[in-house]
């Protein structure tokens, strides 16, 4: 029977070995591990990708957001407004640094922060909001950065699942006040361990997150301000650059093989990813929806065939016990509880074969014929 992972980065690596293994070697070769001319090199190549001004290479996604907020100056007493659905670091990151959790809702077809839920959470305390580009899927910053500059808030982006997709002409992570990556080996630009980037446009903002970042130094041994220690080390950083220059061809291959999932599901009842006029998502996660019901039946049918698939994410998360302790109902966020019961993720790498889509999309169909499409639709 043909085997599908969810993800196989084996692939990736047997395309790239011969690059890799060089700049691997040369890292260690010039004694380059923390700092130094890689990591250099790496964030001038990924700023010019977003489109920033500055790139700040840190130690991942979850410590970019918590140092891009802490250098914007947030902090006790201010409230963060975080979209109930998305990984629990775009929230974490907002208690590192002292402030306090709010969750808004998502809109249902695209899974991003809805704008009307995100205004009715605003009080005096709000000092920011942290947009997800869930999936890769650019979050509505159009109607964010407005309601943001009408109550002055700061926007960080959360694009840890988005390196490259595009909103109205411009690179996600560019639009915000900081836009925040994580390199974490599975999402679309993985180093071989952890690693994340804040970009931004602005010097002051640059100069304190990589200040924070280093101990708050001024120089080897003069510290203005306790900072912490989180830097993106020099190999992770050379292997990056190798893969930085494939990310584009690997996002097309992405967006190619959603196509193909899309197409093939059109009048099945299975509810396919939203194709949002004016962006260019980079499907991290090709993500469907399907009743509840039908969800469990139809992971056991894939998986019966060899096929692999995740939940991107099984609990909202004010519904998780970490955050219990802001005492909400599933009923606050109906959307955000909804999709966690609801979504579904296929395979997805830039290495897919045409057979192995096939393959998937023939089972698919295959389980949608033998089901009403009022049993599946969600
Ligand atoms: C992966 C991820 C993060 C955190 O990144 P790490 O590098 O794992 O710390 C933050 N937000 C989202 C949406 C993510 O998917």
């Amino acid at each position: 029977m043909m085997k599908i992972p969810f993800l196989d980065l084996g692939r990736q690596y047997a395309d790239l070995h011969n690059e890799v293994d060089v700049a691997i070697k040369q890292v260690i070769a010039d004694n380059a591990f923390v700092g130094g001319r890689y990591v250099d090199e790496f964030e001038h190549a990924f700023a010019r990708f977003c489109g920033a001004r500055h790139c700040v290479g840190v130690a991942n996604g979850t410590d970019a957001l918590f140092l891009a907020l802490r250098g914007l100056g947030v902090g006790p007493g201010d409230e963060v407004i975080v979209p109930a659905f998305t990984f629990i670091a775009s929230a974490e990151a907002v208690t590192l640094c002292g402030a306090k959790v709010v969750f808004a809702d998502v809109d249902p077809s695209t899974y991003t922060l809805d704008v009307k839920s995100l205004s009715a959470r605003i009080t005096p305390a709000t000092r920011a909001v942290v947009p997800v580009h869930l999936y890769g899927q650019p979050a509505n910053m159009d109607g964010i950065m407005e309601v943001a500059a009408r109550h002055g808030l700061v926007v960080v982006e959360d694009a840890a699942q988005a390196h490259g997709a595009a909103y109205n002409g411009r690179t996600v992570g560019s639009m915000g006040h900081a836009g925040c990556f994580s390199f974490y080996p599975g999402k679309n630009l993985g180093a071989y361990g952890d690693g994340g980037a804040v970009v931004t446009n602005d010097d002051k903002l640059a100069r304190a997150v990589r200040q924070i970042a280093n101990h708050g130094r001024s120089d080897k041994y003069n510290h203005d301000i306790e900072g912490v220690n989180s830097r993106l080390d020099g190999l992770q950083a050379a292997i990056l650059s190798v893969k930085l220059a494939r990310l584009l061809d690997w996002n097309a291959a992405r967006r190619a093989h959603a196509g193909s999932y899309t197409a093939s599901l059109s009048g099945t009842g299975v509810v396919t990813p939203m194709d949002v006029p004016g962006t260019v998502p980079v499907y991290h996660l090709y993500v469907i929806r399907t009743r509840a019901e039908a969800r469990g039946q139809l992971i056991a049918f894939l998986q019966s065939h060899g096929i692999s698939t995740g939940i991107h994410y099984p609990v909202a998360l004010p519904n998780l016990r970490a955050y219990s302790y802001l005492e909400h109902s599933p009923g606050d966020f109906p959307e955000a509880t909804r999709a966690a019961a609801e979504v579904l993720s296929l395979p997805m790498f830039a290495e897919l074969t045409d057979e192995e889509l096939g393959h998937v999309c023939n089972r698919l169909s295959e389980f949608a014929s033998s089901q009403s499409v009022a049993q599946i639709n969600a």
